[in-house]
């Protein structure tokens, strides 16, 4: 059965996002849009936000557009520092051709240090304000390593997301 076909059919896609940036003193640590306290940063040629890279991966991706690094080469010197919210934007616009809207989004961060659970709240928040969707559409979750590997370490933060997009045959 062609679903599509159906009146007022709702089509719907998955896409899911992964990024990780090395952890080092000298360095803000952003994550989610959220600057958060802590005696290291991640290093990257932007802000090096893992949650943001990670959401913009996922959005891309369920939307079948490619990836971040496409839109947003680490070469081109005009994306040094640059906020991710930058790319985060870019996707949602290049959503909207396609008529998707998004449904809801679920994060899972993976750092050994700082302990993430104090901020979880706050990540969230901003995560829904800057995707203009509810709260209760937005999850974040924290790991740690376990203390083994790169995460476990400390000499990183790693961040997944999964995303669900939809949109309805008729415009
Ligand atoms: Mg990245």
């Amino acid at each position: 059965m062609n679903l599509m076909s159906s009146p007022n059919a709702i089509e719907y896609r998955v896409g899911s996002g992964h990024d990780t940036h090395r952890l080092a003193a000298g360095y803000p640590l952003i994550l989610g849009g959220v600057r958060i306290d802590f005696s290291k940063g991640l290093v990257g040629h932007s802000d090096a936000d893992v949650v943001l890279h990670a959401l913009t991966d996922a959005l891309l991706g369920a939307a079948g557009l490619g990836d971040i690094g496409d839109a947003y080469p680490d070469t081109d010197p005009q994306w040094k520092g640059a906020t991710s919210s930058i790319f985060l934007n870019g996707a949602l616009d290049l959503l909207n051709p396609g008529r998707w809207k998004l449904v809801n989004v679920d994060v899972t961060l993976f750092a050994q240090e700082p302990k993430l659970g104090p901020v979880k709240a706050a990540i969230r928040e901003n995560l829904a304000q800057l995707l203009s969707l509810p709260v209760d559409r937005v999850n974040v979750k924290a790991k740690t390593g376990e203390r083994v590997g790169h995460i476990g370490r400390g000499e990183a933060i790693s961040c997944s997301v999964i995303v669900l997009i939809q949109r309805s045959s008729e415009p």
